[in-house]
């Protein structure tokens, strides 16, 4: 049996139980055959720099290309995933990918996303330099993006690991920031060199004046911190032109541009600069 079944194998009998984890082992079970199959897919969303509105580097996310061509969101099946061993293989596609994409681009940076057992894995973490050094990709170019699960699980582990990450240059952002248990207490121990913002707090930027309010305070508190502070969801003008007087270092969002294939986001960035 596997770890997940054998998890599962001493429950008292529930119909419906039965049927959500047999609904589980058979996602789990497409997901791995469907990795083997090259199914999976890297898209590409710019960040940008809302000082000269230039990019600055892009977030890779997951897609999932089904046999049919349907696109499936890491939504449907992330949470289910990262609950298992199978993140480990998932998360190393991931690396590979994103690690090719900058040994052929040069000029690019990404940021990937890290499971909370992926934070833990230490096979993983042990090879993150290697890889990076194998495909000839500076770790600066690397970031890596962490959320706060991973630092509630086992705080002390987290920050020795985030420490190892830093020593060997990789930058690593506190992803979706201020929805999970914030606890600010942490951030002033944390070898971490930015904040993403969470979108629910761009959302109301230009219907709230207290929406306005705390992100000043999230904002401030990340410059005084000497963290690059990312909004996350920026969907229009009004709520960049915001972030923009708030003196906010980068944005991500639908106004710019949402995450596309590695071609689109490359045609993206060249009419860009030109
Ligand atoms: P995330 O890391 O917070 O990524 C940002 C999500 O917000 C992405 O959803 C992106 O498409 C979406 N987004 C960006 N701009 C906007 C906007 O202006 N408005 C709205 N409504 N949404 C916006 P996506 O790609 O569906 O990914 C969802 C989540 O799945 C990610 O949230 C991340 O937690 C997870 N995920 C994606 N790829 C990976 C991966 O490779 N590994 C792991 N462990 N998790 C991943
Ligand atoms: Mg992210
Ligand atoms: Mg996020
Ligand atoms: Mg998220």
């Amino acid at each position: 049996r596997t770890a997940v079944e054998e998890a599962e194998f001493y429950r008292p009998y529930d119909p419906a139980f039965e049927r959500r984890s047999s609904e589980r082992v058979q996602l789990i079970s497409r997901i791995r055959s469907g990795l083997k199959a090259g199914e999976f897919e890297l898209h590409y969303q710019p960040k940008i720099d809302l000082i000269t509105n230039r990019p600055a580097g892009a977030e890779a996310l997951l897609r999932w290309r089904a046999v049919d061509g349907r696109l499936i969101m890491p939504d449907s099946f992330m949470p289910k995933l990262e609950d298992t061993s199978l993140i480990a293989p998932v998360t190393r596609f991931v690396l590979q990918q994103a690690l090719e994409f900058l040994r052929q681009h040069p000029e690019e940076q990404l940021s990937i996303n890290f499971a909370v057992r992926n934070l833990f894995d230490k096979a993983l973490i042990r090879d993150l330099p290697k890889l990076a050094q194998a495909s000839q990709v500076d770790p600066g170019r690397l970031e890596i993006e962490i959320t706060e699960g991973a630092l509630i699980r086992n705080p002390h582990g987290a920050r020795l690991i985030l420490q190892e990450l830093r020593n060997h240059g990789f930058p690593v952002s506190l992803d979706d920031f201020g929805t999970g248990y914030s606890s600010f207490e942490y951030l002033t121990h944390l070898p971490i060199t930015g904040l993403k913002i969470d979108r629910a707090f761009v959302r109301d930027l230009e219907s709230a004046a207290s929406s306005r309010t705390v992100m000043k305070c999230l904002i401030e508190m990340a410059q005084a911190l000497d963290l690059w502070v990312v909004a996350e969801g920026i969907e229009t003008e009004g709520q960049c032109r915001i972030l923009r007087e708030l003196d906010c270092d980068l944005g991500q969002g639908y106004l710019f541009g949402r995450p596309m294939t590695a071609k689109s986001y490359l045609l993206w960035r060249q009419t860009d600069l030109s």
